[in-house]
C-alpha cells in the first residue's frame, strides 16, 4: 500500500523519507508543498529532483477525504460531507468572520460519549479518523477556499469541535494539530487551535504534556448530579477530577484560562441557582464562559432557552466577575451548528458498554 503523505507530521515524514534513504530537508520541501501550497500531485513539485518524483509517484500518495457535500448557509457558514470510507461520513464546517476564518474539524466518525443533547452522541461510534483524515479537513478547505486580498490563508483558526472526541484519538489528533501549529505547514499559533472535550481527564494530561494548545472544556452542569445525566462520562470522571485536571493543564497552556462550555437548555440547566453554582465552580478554575443556545436536531427532547433566560443566566455570571459571552448561532439553517452534525455514520458500538471502555 502507498503510503498517504497528508498523515505524516514532520518527523513522520523525516522518518518515511529516511526509509527512503533521501536526506531530511527533503521533508520540509514536501511539508511546504503539501500544506501550504495545498499540491497534491508530485509532478508539480518542482523543487525536487525528477527521479525524487518519480519515486514518490511509485509509493506514496496525497489523499484528503472526498467531499460528497457542500452547503451554503445564508451567513456564509459552509458545511462540507467528507467521505472517509465506505460507511462513514463526518462534517467540517468553516465560519467566515471578519477577522477570520475558523474551521470546525471532527476526529472521529461517531462519538461514544453520548451527550444527551448532542446529535453526533445520537448517531453512535464507528472509528477514530486518522492523522490524513484530521489535518485533511484543513487542507481540503484552504484548497477550496480563496485566498484574500492580503493573500492570507482562510484558515486562521482550528476548533476541534466537530463530530467525535478528540481527546478519545490522540494517536491520530496529536500530530494533525503538530501540523496546524507547524512553520512549514500551516503556522498557527498555539491559542488559534482550540481542542474541546466532554472532560476525558488523562486525554487532558496527555494533551498538556504532548501539544498543548488552548482547551475548552464542555461542561453544560455545575453539579455532579445534573452533569451524570447531560455528559454521561462525568460518571468516570466527576467535576473535582475534571477541575484538577484543568489547573494541571493550566500550567502548561497557551492560554491563561480554560473555555468552559454551557449549552443553555430550557428548564434543565439554566436557572438562577444554576448559575450561583456554577460561580462558585468557576472560582477553582480560571476559566471564561461560552454559552451555546442548544441547536435543536431531528428528535432532540431539550429546548433553548430564551434570550432573556441567557442573558440573565450571563448577568449572573457577570456580576461576580466572570466572563461570559454568548456563542453566536451560525449556520443551523444548514444542521451546521454546534451539536447538529450528524454526518453519516455505520454505528458498531453498543453505547453502554462503550462508556465503561472510555480509556484515553
Ligand atoms: N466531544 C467534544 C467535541 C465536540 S465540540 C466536546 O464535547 O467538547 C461540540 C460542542 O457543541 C460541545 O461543547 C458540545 O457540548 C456542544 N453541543 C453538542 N450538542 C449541542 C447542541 N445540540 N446545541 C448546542 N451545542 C451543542
Amino acid at each position: 500500500m502507498k503510503a498517504n503523505l497528508l498523515g505524516f507530521d514532520a518527523s513522520g515524514l523525516e522518518r518515511f523519507f529516511a526509509e527512503q534513504g533521501e536526506k531530511p530537508f527533503r521533508a520540509r520541501q514536501v511539508l511546504r508543498w503539501l500544506h501550504q501550497r495545498h499540491e497534491g500531485d508530485f509532478a508539480q513539485m518542482s523543487d525536487l529532483a525528477k527521479g525524487l518524483r518519480e519515486k514518490l509517484v511509485a509509493t506514496a500518495g496525497v489523499e484528503a477525504p472526498q467531499i460528497v457535500g457542500d452547503t451554503r448557509a445564508a451567513d456564509g457558514t459552509r458545511k462540507w460531507l467528507l467521505k472517509v470510507d465506505g460507511a462513514n461520513a463526518v462534517e467540517a464546517v468553516f465560519i467566515p468572520e471578519t477577522s477570520r476564518g475558523t474551521l470546525c474539524v471532527s476526529s472521529q466518525a461517531g462519538c461514544v460519549l453520548d451527550c444527551a443533547f448532542c446529535s453526533t452522541g445520537k448517531q453512535g461510534f464507528n472509528r477514530n479518523l486518522g492523522t490524513a483524515e484530521i489535518i485533511g479537513q484543513v487542507w481540503l478547505a484552504n484548497r477550496l477556499l480563496k485566498v484574500d486580498r492580503q493573500g492570507a490563508r482562510p484558515v486562521t483558526n482550528v476548533v476541534m469541535m466537530g463530530m467525535g472526541e478528540p481527546l478519545l484519538n490522540l494517536d491520530n489528533v496529536i500530530p494533525a494539530l503538530r501540523l496546524m501549529l507547524d512553520d512549514n505547514a500551516y503556522g498557527l499559533s498555539r491559542r488559534r487551535v482550540t481542542v474541546s472535550t466532554a472532560g476525558v481527564v488523562p486525554g487532558i494530561d496527555r494533551l498538556r504534556d504532548e501539544c498543548p494548545v488552548a482547551l475548552a472544556v464542555s461542561l453544560h452542569a455545575p453539579n455532579d448530579e445534573l452533569r451524570d445525566r447531560l455528559v454521561p462520562v462525568n460518571r468516570k470522571y466527576p467535576l473535582s477530577e475534571l477541575v484538577k485536571a484543568c489547573n494541571r493543564y493550566l500550567d502548561k497552556a497557551p492560554r491563561d484560562f480554560i473555555t468552559f462550555e454551557y449549552v443553555m437548555l430550557d428548564g434543565v440547566n439554566d436557572s438562577d441557582a444554576h448559575a450561583r453554582e456554577l460561580v462558585a465552580l468557576a472560582r477553582r478554575v480560571r476559566s471564561k464562559f461560552n454559552l451555546i443556545p442548544f441547536n435543536p436536531f431531528p428528535r432532540s427532547e431539550f429546548k433553548r432557552s430564551s434570550p432573556e433566560r441567557i442573558r440573565g443566566f450571563a448577568d449572573i455570571l457577570a456580576r461576580a466577575g466572570l466572563t461570559a459571552t454568548t456563542r453566536k448561532t451560525r449556520g443551523d439553517d444548514i444542521a451546521a451548528a454546534c451539536g447538529q452534525l450528524a454526518g453519516d455514520v455505520a454505528d458498531r458500538t453498543r453505547r453502554s458498554v462503550t462508556l465503561k471502555e472510555v480509556r484515553a
